[in-house]
C-alpha cells in the first residue's frame, strides 16, 4: 500500500499545505485502487498533483468538520460538470449527515442530494467493508462530533497483508486503540501542545498520539493536522518521548510504503 500526503494541516489550510487529505492506493484484480481520506481545503488540488481525480474508488470522510470535508464541493463540481461527460458516482463513507453538510458548504438547494456524484455509506462503530483490495473498519473516536479512526487493510509492498490506520480528529481514547491495533503505520494526528491546549475530548498532543501508538503496538507513528501557529518538530520531539518506534512528519506530497 502506498500511502500519498495530499493535506495535513491541521485545523485549516495552511501555507506550504492544504488542510487534511490521505491518498491510499494499492493494486488489485489487475489496476491500482484508490481511496481518498478526507478533503479538506485545497485538497482537491492537491489530488490533481498528486493523484487522478477521475480515478477515485471510494471518499472516506472521518467526520464533518469543514477542515475535514469541505473540497467535497470541488469534487462534486469536477464530477457533474467535467468536459469530459459526467463521472457518475462514487462510493462515499463518512458519519451520518453528509449529504446535508456538503449541501451547506456548497450552498445548493434543499432538493440536492449528489446522487450522481456521491453514493453515501454511513460509518458504524466497529462495522467493516471492502473496496477492491481493501478492508476498511471504522471505530468511533472522542471528538466533538461524530467522528472515527479509520483501519485500513490492504497488501503489503512486499507480500501478504499491511494495515495503514488515520486516527481523523480525536483524543485518547479505546477506539482509536483498537483501530491502530498493531498497525505498520500509524497516521496520528497531534493537534495539541500539553500546557498550552488543556481542554480534552477534541485533539491529541504528540505525547498522546506516542502513549496511543505504544499501547496499540503500531510498527511506525507519522504525525499529522499539526496546527500553522505549531512549531512541527516540537510536537515530533514530544511524541518521540513516548514511542520508541520511528516517528515522522506527514508533508503534503511525502509518500510512505508499507
Ligand atoms: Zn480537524
Ligand atoms: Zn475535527
Amino acid at each position: 500500500m502506498k500511502l500519498t500526503i495530499l493535506g495535513c494541516t491541521g485545523s485549516m489550510s495552511g501555507p506550504d499545505s492544504a488542510a487534511s487529505s490521505y491518498l491510499i492506493q494499492a493494486d488489485g484484480d489487475g489496476r491500482t485502487w484508490s481511496l481518498v481520506l478526507d478533503m479538506g481545503s485545497g485538497a482537491f488540488g492537491s489530488l490533481f498533483r498528486y493523484g487522478d481525480p477521475e480515478a477515485i474508488d471510494a471518499i472516506l470522510l472521518s467526520h464533518l468538520h469543514a477542515d475535514h470535508m469541505s473540497d467535497m464541493v470541488s469534487c462534486h463540481v469536477h464530477r457533474r460538470w467535467n468536459p469530459k461527460g459526467p463521472l457518475g458516482p462514487v462510493a462515499t463513507y463518512a458519519p451520518a449527515g453528509a449529504v446535508d453538510r456538503v449541501r451547506g458548504v456548497g450552498g445548493d438547494p434543499l432538493e440536492e442530494d449528489f446522487s450522481g456524484e456521491f453514493t453515501f455509506h454511513e460509518f458504524t462503530d466497529g462495522g467493516s467493508f471492502e473496496v477492491g483490495p481493501f478492508t476498511i473498519t471504522s471505530h468511533a473516536v472522542v471528538h466533538p462530533v461524530p467522528a472515527y479512526a479509520l483501519r485500513v487493510e490492504g497488501p503489503a509492498s512486499g507480500g501478504g497483508r499491511a494495515v495503514i490506520t488515520y486516527s481523523g480528529d480525536t483524543d485518547a481514547c479505546v477506539g482509536l486503540e483498537a483501530a491502530a491495533r498493531d498497525a505498520d503505520l500509524f497516521l496520528c494526528e497531534a493537534a495539541f501542545v500539553e500546557g498550552r491546549d488543556t481542554v480534552r475530548g477534541i485533539h491529541l498532543t504528540g505525547e498522546r498520539a506516542g502513549d496511543v501508538a505504544t499501547e496499540a503496538g503500531a510498527s511506525r507513528l507519522v504525525l499529522t493536522h499539526i496546527q500553522p501557529w505549531t512549531d512541527p518538530a516540537m510536537v515530533a520531539d514530544a511524541a518521540r518521548t513516548h514511542f520508541a518506534g520511528p516517528v515522522e512528519l506527514a508533508a503534503t506530497g511525502a509518500v510512505f510504503e508499507v
